[in-house]
């Protein structure tokens, strides 16, 4: 009866009501989002370590009619809680493999590599590969340029299934990447053995490495866990010359971060890939 009692009060809690209420209209305004296109990939690049662009990682945008340009973190996660997330992802891995594509039959763009994120719930959803597949084999997109960042979440599930999928992705020519890496759930032991290609380190860490000691060691540890896996390690959020610098000294050799390029519409993405030549 207690319980009852405080159930009853919480559900005519006005600021519950109204967070209830925003959430319903957020979800409505995502269904039209799909139905009426609003969704774009945005570009951030990815360079090597003389600074050249190697490719980039597609980043979901939503061209709200009401609120304009919406970024990922304010509609993912109740994506996720609804479902909404499948068709989403579906339209990104489909908007990307196509880009990709193009890029196949562009002698200047050809070898970018194109990261694209997928949600641990997408991922684990039953038929992901056999839909990956279907959709890779439509577009055309080549799989040895495509990478698919996943998060430590995934390793909530069964890993030996986690495993499994991957193996079969890796059989399609997918390339794997373990994103916000050091801040999740993945123990050593289980990493070696994923069939990962990159670890990305999380950029909360790169953000501490000049004044925190600590996130200096981390990041230190990941260049080198990475380095004893022989997987590639990207470091990501580099926003500074110092923070370059430093992570160049560690032994990276992958960036991303707004010091070489923010997030970008495809057209100035490319621009800047052209106008490096
Ligand atoms: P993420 O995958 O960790 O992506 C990196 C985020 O950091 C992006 O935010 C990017 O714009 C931002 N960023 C890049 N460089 C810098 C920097 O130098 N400084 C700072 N302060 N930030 C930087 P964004 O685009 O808002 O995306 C946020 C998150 O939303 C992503 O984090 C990812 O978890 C999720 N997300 C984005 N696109 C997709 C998608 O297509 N599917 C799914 N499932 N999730 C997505
Ligand atoms: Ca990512
Ligand atoms: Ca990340
Ligand atoms: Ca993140």
């Amino acid at each position: 009866a207690k319980d009852e009692g405080r159930n009853t009060l919480r559900f005519f809690d006005p600021h519950m009501q109204a967070a209830a209420n925003a959430r319903a209209g957020l979800q409505s305004r995502l269904h039209q989002a799909l139905k009426h296109a609003q969704f774009e990939l945005y570009y951030q690049p990815q360079v090597d370590e003389i600074g050249r662009i190697v490719g980039a990682e597609a980043l979901l945008r939503w061209n709200d009619p009401v609120h304009g340009l919406v970024g990922p973190a304010q509609f993912i996660q109740l994506a996720e809680e609804t479902g909404q997330i499948m068709e989403i992802g579906q339209w990104v891995l489909q908007a990307g493999m196509r880009q990709q594509a193009h890029w196949q039959t562009q002698a200047d763009l050809r070898a970018l590599s194109l990261s694209l994120n997928i949600s641990a719930r997408q991922f684990l959803q039953e038929g992901f590969v056999g839909e990956l597949a279907s959709l890779l084999a439509r577009s055309g997109a080549n799989p040895e340029r495509l990478r698919l960042e996943l998060t430590e979440s995934v390793l909530l599930s069964n890993v030996q299934g986690v495993i499994e999928i991957m193996q079969q992705l890796r059989t399609l020519g997918l390339w794997l990447s373990l994103d916000d890496f050091g801040t999740g759930y993945s123990s050593l032991g289980y990493l070696k053995r994923l069939p990962l290609s990159e670890l990305k380190i999380d950029q909360g860490f790169v953000r501490g490495i000049l004044d925190n000691p600590t996130d200096a060691a981390i990041a230190r540890s990941i260049i080198t866990l990475a380095d004893s896996l022989q997987l590639t390690v990207v470091a990501e959020g580099v926003e500074t010359r110092a923070h370059h610098a430093l992570l160049l000294d560690q032994g990276c050799r992958k960036f991303q971060g707004y010091l070489f390029g923010r997030p970008v519409p495809l057209a100035d993405f490319e621009a800047s890939v052209r106008a490096q030549l």
